[in-house]
């Protein structure tokens, strides 16, 4: 069963709502302007609705429209503001230069400003009201300003936060400003009295889908005598002010939700809700130690949780969350390699990390006890499983299972860790700063000894954070024996990591001091960490002073000799999320290293040619300095997606179908997706550790095929890609996702149950 704790984003229908929706869809389908008796019903029940809206909203000097939603309803404010001060100005008067909305208002305030002002031709100063520390409004800031606004918008409670604005004090502070005054009350309705009647608000929007009534419906209070113009011209409904024939199943929908607030029953008070917010904080901070509420308990709606954890950004919360089939939702929109940071928590002023790791918890105030305590229950789990993959703090006994080469990735930037569990020996190949946190607490969670920590180059683009490391753990340390500049230990041939030995290679070019380390089992070379020599799709440029361009070509030869063409290079950067290369896949692909490898261009020609190439190299995607010319960017990228009907029917043709599960070891811990009706092979890979398995993968026979699946489809097609580059032809990504999984044919579909 999910369990839906994003309310701030949308709410169900309310079953009455679904019922008022369906009978005016079926019965009472009629057109509020005809004048016939059908016509007439539905015009009264739109009358009713009306009424009972400005009943609950405690409105009688103003008027409320029926509308889209809330951006619509903020649109025809600003449009209706703006408008006023247009004919104000062709009047002669002077305007007053600002236009203010708070700095944590819904996108669709500022947006709006922007768009009527430069449409309207106003080009007034649209300025953000800054919050403080606890997400309310700078009232002085505002007071010194306030008389030389137009239009002051500012919500009555935020949707990230819940924080619950000081709607008195902005009023006092606009006391002498000739400012009209715009409240969004979104994400007030139902939760917070507005006083529309006594507090001098010229306009109010709000959305029915925030309040279980079904999306596409919302109401928009006008004061009276505040100026209005129409953002919709036609047929004359609502009084001319809101053309376009009324949304009636919408009304009668929110006019039932309306019938729940006034009749009471279905809503809970705020004590009750109050008391849910207080056992959702403490499963959650029993399960996530260290955990902080980004916004006061007592400034906040009772309906919203605002959370960060240290050290586990959001884009892992979400996963794991939904991986618990718990529907939360980032402070944050999430990025493929970083949040982005809550421009919401960001103008709060919180530290970094907090607003790149907010998750939001809300739930609406129709909400049971029953729900909170399945919730309450499935957060603890969610814990334990971060724990037990040693991704919080505190020590865990019984961590997963370990990879042999785990993979992280900062901005197209690679780090691995490559482990043995049998003798707890481990080595960190490449390591970013932004990783020493996590693979500290990798290292001490799992209590395994750091045979040492290496680059494979004096990096360029970023620092090696190999000292810090040393310095955060010097408990790992095998021995505290010297090493090079690179961080190999001083008089070792090899580095033992129970059955597996690493040896190195140097293969100057790049810099100067390039080296590659090859990972043996004992039955050949495994894989190569190459760092930047070898890229997928990009040779390593050789432009830098410490560059030693002349040795590039010859030390792609000695790589060729020393671990042939087919065995798997993990490269220092990967931009395109390819995971690894081989020579076999770049020589058709890179000319340059083709010439280098058959001997048609000797090490001087070769040096020349790619000097050519990297003349002005633009920095990356991730606004870093590149590392090679990219002459593969992937733009054939292969289609990779299988839907759902197509993975069933080559079940049904009886296909051999390998099912690989490419979410990290907490979400699997979680629960996998149920059995599908045919069988098919599955595995549980992560991302992270795709590369251990990729060979197994790839000597697969062609008749195999192999079908990576994550939460969204996302990984997933990362992984297929980066398959078919590396030769597989039947490596796809499942669509959609878990949450688009399979359903079994003994499953009933809702719209059947
Ligand atoms: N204002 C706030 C505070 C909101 O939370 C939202 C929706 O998230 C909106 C405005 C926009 O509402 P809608 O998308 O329903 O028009």
């Amino acid at each position: 069963m999910d369990i839906y704790l994003d309310a701030n984003a949308t709410t169900p229908v309310l079953p009455q709502a679904r019922a008022a929706a369906i009978a005016a869809m079926s019965d009472d389908f009629g057109n509020p302007s005809s004048v016939h008796g059908t016509g007439l019903k539905a015009r009264a029940l739109m009358d009713a609705v009306r009424a009972r809206a400005h009943r609950v909203l405690g409105v009688t000097h103003g008027q409320l429209l029926f509308l889209s939603g809330a951006t619509e309803g903020i649109q025809t404010a600003v449009l209706s503001a703006l408008t006023a001060l247009r004919s104000r100005r062709e009047g002669g008067e002077a305007l007053p230069g600002l236009l203010l909305y708070g700095a944590t208002e819904h996108k669709a305030v500022p947006e709006a400003l922007r768009h009527w002002n430069t449409l309207l031709g106003l080009h007034l100063d649209v300025l953000a009201v800054p919050v403080d520390g606890s997400g309310r409004h700078d009232l002085a800031w505002l007071r010194e300003r306030a008389g030389n606004a137009g239009l002051v918008c500012t919500m009555a409670a935020n949707n990230e936060t819940g924080v619950i604005s000081d709607l008195d004090g902005i009023q006092d502070a606009l006391s002498d400003s000739p400012a009209l005054w715009l409240v969004d009350g979104v994400q007030a309705l139902g939760k917070l009295p507005l006083r529309l009647n006594e507090r001098r608000i010229d306009y109010a929007p709000f959305s029915g889908h925030k309040l279980y009534a079904p999306k596409g419906i919302g109401l928009l209070y006008v004061r009276d005598g505040a100026p209005i113009t129409p953002l919709l011209a036609g047929g004359g409904q609502e009084g001319a002010l809101r053309s376009g024939t009324e949304n009636m199943p919408g009304i009668a929908a929110l006019g039932a939700v309306l019938e729940q607030l006034e009749e009471g029953g279905t809503f809970k008070t705020s004590a009750t809700l109050e008391a849910y917010r207080e056992r959702l904080t403490e499963a959650l901070t029993e399960a996530f130690p260290g955990i902080v509420f980004n916004a006061e308990p007592a400034m906040t709606l009772p309906t919203t949780l605002n959370f960060s954890v240290p050290g586990v950004p959001s884009s892992v919360l979400l996963d794991l969350f939904d991986a618990a089939s718990i529907r939360v939702s980032g402070g944050s929109a999430c990025g493929a390699s970083k949040a982005r940071p809550s421009d919401v928590l960001v103008a709060m002023g919180l530290a970094p990390w907090r607003s790149a790791s907010a998750v939001r918890l809300s739930f609406g105030p129709a909400t049971d006890m029953a729900l909170i305590a399945a919730a309450c229950e499935r957060i603890r789990a969610c814990g334990a499983s971060l724990r037990d993959s040693c991704m919080t703090p505190d020590m865990q006994q019984h961590a997963l299972p370990v990879d042999r080469i785990t993979r992280y990735v900062v901005d197209g930037a690679v780090c691995y860790l490559v482990a043995d569990p049998v003798s707890r020996r481990c080595v960190i190949i490449d390591p970013l700063p932004e990783l020493t946190q996590p693979l500290t607490q990798w290292i001490r969670c799992r209590s395994h000894t750091l045979a040492a920590v290496l680059d494979t180059h004096g990096h360029g683009d970023h620092s090696s954070s190999a000292a810090a490391l040393r310095s955060e753990v010097p408990e790992a340390f095998a021995d505290g024996g010297d090493t090079d500049p690179l961080g190999w230990p001083l008089g070792l041939d090899d580095i033992r990591l129970g059955a597996l030995r690493l040896t190195r290679l140097a293969i100057p070019g790049h810099t100067a001091d390039s080296t590659a380390y090859v990972l043996d089992d004992g039955e050949g070379p495994q894989a190569v960490f190459v760092g930047d020599t070898v890229m997928p799709g990009a040779l390593g440029r050789s432009d830098f002073p410490i560059s030693a361009p002349l040795q590039f070509a010859p030390s792609l030869n000695a790589l060729d000799r020393a671990v042939g063409r087919d065995t798997l290079l993990l490269p220092g950067h990967d931009y395109d999320s390819r995971y690894a290369c081989t020579l076999n896949t770049e020589i058709p692909r890179q000319p340059l290293l083709a010439a280098a490898l058959d001997g048609s261009m000797d090490a001087l020609e070769f040096a020349r040619a790619k000097a050519a190439l990297e003349r002005d190299l633009a920095p990356t995607e991730f606004q870093t300095m590149a590392c090679g010319a990219r002459v593969d960017r992937g733009g054939e990228l292969a289609a990779v997606a299988l839907t759902p009907g197509e993975l069933d029917r080559r079940l049904e043709a009886g296909c051999a179908v390998v099912l690989v599960d490419v979410r990290e070891p907490y979400e699997h811990r979680l629960g996998s997706p149920p059995a599908l009706d045919r069988v098919a092979r599955r595995e549980a890979v992560a991302l992270s550790a795709l590369v251990n398995t990729i060979p197994q993968w790839l000597a697969l026979g062609d008749d195999v095929e192999l079908v990576f699946f994550c939460r969204s489809g996302n990984r997933s097609a990362q992984a297929a890609r980066a398959l078919r580059r590396l030769g597989l032809k039947r490596a796809w990504s499942l669509a959609g996702g878990v949450a688009l999984w399979p359903a079994r044919s003994d499953e009933q579909s809702p719209a059947a149950a």
